[in-house]
This record gives C-alpha cells, sequence and structure tokens, in this order.
C-alpha cells in the first residue's frame, strides 16, 4: 500500500487549526538538573496540556479536519488512557460524539474523567475480545470514523507541535528526548526538528521491557512484540506504526531504553526538585538525560515531558 507522510508544513497548519484550543505549555527548566548533568535542559511540559498530556494535540487536530459528514457521524477510538481522554474532550469542544472502547477492568478513575468529557464508553473483555475489531466494526456498522492514538498523518502531526513550540521558545538545540509508544509523538518531533533544529540529535526514549522501537530502528523493519511489562503504560504498543516508522527511521538519530526503576527515580526528582506531578511514560526523557549525561556536558538539552495522568495513590506508592 502506497501512503503518503505528512511533513513539517501539516504541523505548522496543526498549529492553527488549536491556536486558542490547546494550551501553549511552559519550558521549564531546573539549575539542580543543569548542575548534575552539567547542562542546560529545558523540559517542555505537556503533563500542562488540556486533559494532562500531549494527545489533547493530534486528537483535536485530527477532528478540526472532520467534513460535515463525519461530524455527524461521530468519532470512535479505543484507548484506556490518555488518547482516550484527549478524544472525548477535543470532541465535545467540537460538539463530535464520540465513542470511546475501554476494557472492562480499565481504572475507575479514568473511566469516569472519559464520561465526564461527554463521551459514550463501550467495554470490552481484555482477554477474550479484540479492541480493534470492536472499533472497526462500530465505525463500520454506524459510519464513525475511527481514529488511532498514533498511526495517523493528523494525530502525528498534532503530536509535532510541541517541539515546534519549544524550539520557537527556546531556539535550536543540541540534543532533543522524546518518549517513545507507537511512534506518534516521536515522528511527530522528527518533523518539527528537521526543519527548526536540523543538527539536533533526535534520541526516542522506550521503556527496556518493551524495546520494539529500538529494534525496529536497528533493523529497519517494524519489530511486534507482546504487550510489555512496565510501569511506563503510555508505552506498552507492541509495535510501531505505517506512518511512524518510516518518519522516525528516516528523522530519529537514536533509540534508548531506561529501566523503570529509573523512570522511578525520575519521577521523584519532577516531585521533589520541581514540584511536578509526571506520570511514568513522562519520565523517560529525563530517565535517559541522567543515563546519558556524560555525553551532554556543556549542551543545550531539551526533554518533552509527554503527560502527568496518575491515580495520586499509586503516584504516593511509587514515591516511597
Ligand atoms: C501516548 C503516550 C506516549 C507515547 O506516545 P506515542 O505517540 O504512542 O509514541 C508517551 N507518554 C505519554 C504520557 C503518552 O500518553
Amino acid at each position: 500500500m502506497q501512503i503518503t507522510l505528512p511533513t513539517y508544513r501539516d504541523v505548522i497548519e496543526a498549529s492553527e487549526r488549536l491556536e486558542g484550543a490547546a494550551n501553549i505549555t511552559p519550558v521549564l527548566t531546573s539549575r539542580t538538573i543543569n548542575a548534575e548533568v552539567g547542562a542546560e535542559v529545558f523540559f517542555k511540559c505537556e503533563n500542562y496540556q488540556r486533559t494532562g498530556s500531549f494527545k489533547f494535540r493530534g486528537a483535536y487536530n485530527s477532528l478540526a479536519k472532520f467534513t460535515a459528514e463525519q461530524r455527524e457521524s461521530g468519532v470512535v477510538a479505543f484507548s484506556s488512557g490518555n488518547h482516550a481522554q484527549g478524544i472525548a474532550l477535543a470532541a465535545s469542544i467540537l460538539k463530535i460524539p464520540a465513542t470511546i472502547v475501554m476494557p472492562t477492568d480499565a481504572p475507575a478513575a479514568k473511566v469516569a474523567a472519559t464520561k465526564g468529557y461527554g463521551a459514550e464508553v463501550i467495554f470490552y473483555d481484555r482477554y477474550t475480545e479484540d479492541r480493534e475489531a470492536i472499533g472497526r466494526s462500530l465505525a463500520a456498522k454506524h459510519g464513525m470514523t475511527l481514529i488511532p492514538s498514533y498511526d495517523h498523518p493528523d494525530v502525528l502531526a498534532g503530536q509535532g507541535t510541541a517541539a515546534k513550540e519549544l524550539f520557537e521558545s527556546v531556539g535550536e538545540l543540541d540534543v532533543l528526548f522524546a518518549g517513545l509508544g507507537g511512534g506518534g509523538m516521536l515522528s511527530g518531533t522528527t518533523l518539527s526538528t528537521r526543519a527548526l533544529s536540523p543538527n539536533c540529535t533526535l534520541i526516542g526514549v522506550e521503556p527496556e521491557a518493551g524495546n520494539d522501537g529500538q529494534r525496529s530502528f536497528n533493523s529497519g523493519e517494524i519489530v511486534h512484540i507482546d504487550t510489555p511489562d512496565t510501569i511506563a503504560d503510555g508505552a506498552q504498543t507492541q509495535h510501531l506504526g505505517n506512518y511512524t516508522f518510516p518518519i522516525i527511521l528516516n528523522g530519529v538519530n537514536r533509540i534508548e531504553t531506561v529501566t523503570d526503576a529509573e523512570l522511578v527515580e525520575a519521577m521523584k526528582f519532577f516531585a521533589q526538585r520541581m514540584k511536578m506531578v509526571v506520570e511514568p511514560t513522562g519520565c523517560l526523557g529525563l530517565a535517559a538525560v541522567r543515563k546519558f549525561k556524560d555525553e551532554l556536558k556543556g549542551k543545550r538539552v531539551g526533554v518533552i515531558i509527554t503527560g502527568g495522568n496518575i491515580d495520586i495513590d499509586k503516584f504516593g506508592r511509587f514515591l516511597q
């Protein structure tokens, strides 16, 4: 199948659509981390994005492009996490009916948040049913448009607007770290990085337990794995996508991994030193900065904090 990959132009158009709808999230610094790493580190805080993660950007960009007919029939998404909330809020702002397919054992808080944004939630049994098949059959039966969490040109172009804002606010960088699940964030970041800071070393960061992205990047073929066992629940993806992979392969410099223990250390740093609640997946970038600090001396380094959605009791247990 021949597909047309999005370009930086699509990121610019996405940022125009997001104007007034998405937050321009803050870029924060920490003297403590600068001293520890011996570099100047800039954190792009998508934990302060609407719905608590960057997923709102891709969701809103996708829905804002719907035709009148698509708007009427509605959107369907399958996700138990941040994509569901991004789609639900974007749909409610744009007055598009939304249906979210979630596992019966999804955390009550996430179900409540999704319903709170006005979406209809349909449950499936994650052990016996295939959510993708359910999503597709809903789409076919009711004419709804399915928006996947990463492998879609409008989704990844929307995600790329976070890095665009980062470069526009701090200028070019020597190194940029972005978390990697299915690659919507990293591929969008690639488009913005190659346009706005072409010499920047762009590093994707995955949980060690789910290093399919690194293996795919190194082998040149999309590697599929079983759902990885990691606290980084936003990166428990099984493979990169047909849109995200070629962009990553062509424009990313390296993909590195970090352990769950390193994620917890980063989470503690954010809480204690920067007074921020960052979810485990949002800690991938900082964990990698600390792991590779020897090569960052004297450099200007960017980190995208991808999200901050975590159950507060669970957060407390991680900090103990
Ligand atoms: C979805 C998500 C990721 C991974 O993004 P992809 O586009 O799937 O690579 C990382 N962090 C958070 C907080 C997320 O919600």
